[in-house]
């Protein structure tokens, strides 16, 4: 359920339901739109006495929200979600592109890779320090040691850092470094994971899992939002289907729908999405022409060099390309591209 206020409520009156709800012994959950306040009521809704809240002062209704998934969802909040990435803003306007490495693999790498994508006139630099690979033989990222290398590429380049956080007893260290956590697509249910990024304070990316449903994918942002961390970016990488010729099948259908059930913003990755370089560019024109609010691609200095993915990496040169595209498709939807 959720509890409009009317437009003439004051703090007082937001704070009187606030304590309400919790003497009921349910969670409060306060979203302070432009026009007027909403708070979620988060529990087991058959046992809420409704009238005990809306005879309170300036609550104008308390509407049930059906979907299954609730601070998701824009029956919760109308307006779209903006995340701030240390200033950055994802999911207003602007179009934000996050290009990088798939995994950090040495500091010459990454200062090369961090070059390219600021003259490319990215702020957002990826690369992965723990790497969940499909084989155990495969490299599994540089841990630590890759976190200290984004760190120094951050602190000589000015970019924004995003990077994969695995493991629960991780976040603490990788949020140090970190300016946006993603969490991979492998880890999309892992709950532990999910509520202790709750309890963070950072921008979290959350990564659509091959084979989840879009109302399994909202339940799992549902996790980090319910427990208290509102700054969620979702990300479509693509699913499992029949396909053979793609690594992935991009489910671009899945940008619509998440504008038309939620309030989060979502970025494409067409890198995972396809599995190929030479796909990238087209996805990417589609995904952002599809609404994506930005977009997540790999780029590595010399992809025929990379230790993960420099099959589905695009060269510096394309990077530039897909920058230009990218710029024209925005200012065709009446967008910007940041
Ligand atoms: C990645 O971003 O390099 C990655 C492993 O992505 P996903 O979790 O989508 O496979
Ligand atoms: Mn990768």
């Amino acid at each position: 359920m959720i509890v409009l206020m009317k437009h003439e409520a004051v703090e007082q009156d937001v704070q009187r339901v606030v304590e309400r709800i919790e003497k009921l012994g349910f969670k409060a959950n306060v979203s302070k739109g432009v026009e007027r306040t909403v708070i979620g009521i988060i529990g087991d809704e058959r046992f809420l006495n409704k009238d005990q809240i809306s005879l309170l002062p300036n609550v104008e209704n308390i509407i049930p929200i059906l979907k299954p998934y609730k601070l998701a969802s824009r029956e919760f909040q109308p307006t779209d979600s903006v995340i701030s990435v240390d200033g950055v803003l994802v999911g207003g306007s602007e179009i934000v592109i996050m290009a990088g490495p798939c995994s950090v693999e040495s500091e010459e790498q990454m200062l090369e890779s961090a070059e390219i994508v600021k003259k490319a006139g990215i702020k957002i630099l990826r690369g992965g320090a723990f790497k969940p690979r499909t084989s155990p033989y495969s490299f599994q990222g540089m841990g630590k040691e890759g976190l200290k290398i984004l760190e120094k590429t951050k602190r000589l380049t000015g970019l924004k850092i995003i990077t994969e956080v695995m493991d629960t007893t991780e976040i603490e260290l990788v949020a140090e470094y970190a300016d946006i956590l993603q969490v991979g697509a492998r880890n999309m249910q892992n709950t532990k994971l999910l509520q202790n990024l709750g309890k963070i304070k950072k921008p979290v990316l959350l990564k659509r899992n091959y084979s989840a449903t879009l109302a399994e994918f909202l339940l799992s942002a549902e996790y980090i939002l319910s427990n208290g961390n509102d700054q969620v970016i979702l990300c479509e990488r693509g699913i499992r289907t029949f396909v053979e010729y793609t690594r992935n099948t991009l489910d671009l259908n899945i940008v619509p729908a998440i504008k038309l059930l939620s309030h989060l913003p979502i970025i494409v990755d067409p890198s995972h999405g396809t599995g190929r370089h030479d796909f990238i560019i087209p996805m990417s024109r589609a995904a952002l022409a599809a609404g994506a609010d930005g977009l997540i691609v790999e780029m590595h200095p010399k992809p025929e060099e990379a230790t993960s993915d420099g099959e589905q990496s695009l060269k510096p040169e394309k990077l530039f390309q897909l920058m230009k595209e990218a710029d024209l498709i925005a200012n065709a939807i009446g967008r910007t591209l940041l």
